[in-house]
């Protein structure tokens, strides 16, 4: 039950009423037992200042931002982390005293799916399809984690350049190179790559027949991560287990990112990571049965 010193959470963005923020950090606040509660409030884009004063007017402790106010909100921030910074958007907001802090906790998200299944990328060559806000938190990823290349394919060849030159200072010595959404490209990426990481939206609810890669691709010695969780098993992540490839689910990321975002807020983080995540996935892809 909330009392006088009980801290606002949220989530500001515009839709909100499908997201499943609420019932993750819900979940969360009740595993940590932390005086918090969250709610999911509906911000208009036109209205991302106000919300925005709003949180230091109120006191609010902290948010999770989502589309579309994920790079708009970053010149209302007093300071912006390094990794928001360099992927060009935040998705938490902690008040320090009245100092609103930006941070991305997809990038935590996406490390933690990849090194709590034992992946390790150092020295070698991955694929990201996409070229999105999601693909833009992946290559930096990557590259922190010491890949040597990374294969970016991308419909719209322009957005993949634009990422690319946009994050080769961050990346470092990871070689970052665009290429076409075709299939012989594809092919030849992937071709010795030890991860392809599916960023688009391709396969995902109420388009779960489709696959951007057909099976025939994949096989034992890549690992297969597909940011898509709705569903959980997505058709290509079935059809590149059914060839021996070790898969990781979307749905790891979204706990994970879920999981940093509210340690930037309380502190806490779940004490048996193992046990709570097998339970989050369980909760969640019920959930996620006939989800929107
Ligand atoms: P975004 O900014 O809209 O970017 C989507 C990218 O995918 C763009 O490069 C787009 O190309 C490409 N694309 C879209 N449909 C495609 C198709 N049918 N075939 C080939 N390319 C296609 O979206 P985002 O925020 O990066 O999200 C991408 C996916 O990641 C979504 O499914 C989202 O739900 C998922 N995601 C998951 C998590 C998690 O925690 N698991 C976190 C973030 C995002 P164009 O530029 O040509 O349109």
């Amino acid at each position: 039950m909330a009392d006088a010193h009980t801290q606002t959470l949220g989530l500001i963005g515009d839709p909100v009423d499908h997201s499943l923020s609420p019932l993750l950090h819900g979940n969360l606040i009740h595993v940590l037992g932390v005086n918090c509660c969250y709610h999911a409030f509906r911000v208009r884009r036109e209205e991302l200042a106000e919300a925005v004063a709003g949180l230091r007017a109120l006191g609010v402790r902290g948010v999770n931002v989502t589309i579309p106010h994920k790079e708009a909100v970053l010149p209302l921030l007093d300071e912006v982390s390094p990794e928001a910074r360099a992927v060009g958007a935040v998705n938490v907001i902690v008040n320090q005293q009245g100092r609103l802090l930006g941070y991305n906790s997809d990038t935590a998200g996406v490390e933690l799916a990849l090194r709590r299944r034992g992946v390790d990328v150092r020295g070698c060559k991955v694929v990201v399809l996409g070229a999105g806000g999601a693909a833009r938190a992946v290559v930096w990823v990557l590259a922190q984690m010491g890949a040597a290349a990374v294969h970016i394919h991308s419909r719209t060849p322009t957005r993949g350049e634009r990422l690319a030159s946009e994050l080769a200072e961050s990346c470092g010595k990871t070689e970052l190179t665009v290429f076409p959404w075709e299939e012989a490209a594809l092919a030849r990426s992937l071709e010795g790559a030890a991860l392809l990481v599916n960023a688009t939206p391709c396969g995902m609810w109420p388009r779960h027949h489709e696959s951007p890669v057909t099976g025939n691709f994949l096989g034992k010695g890549i690992v297969v991560f597909d940011l898509v969780y709705n569903p959980l098993h997505t058709r290509l992540l079935r059809e590149a287990a059914g060839r021996g490839a070790q898969t990781i689910p979307g749905l790891d990321m979204l706990i994970f990112q879920a999981v940093e975002a509210m340690a930037l807020w309380t502190g806490r983080r779940p004490a048996k990571e193992g046990e709570f995540m097998t339970e989050m996935r369980t909760f969640l892809s019920k959930e996620l049965q006939g989800y929107a």
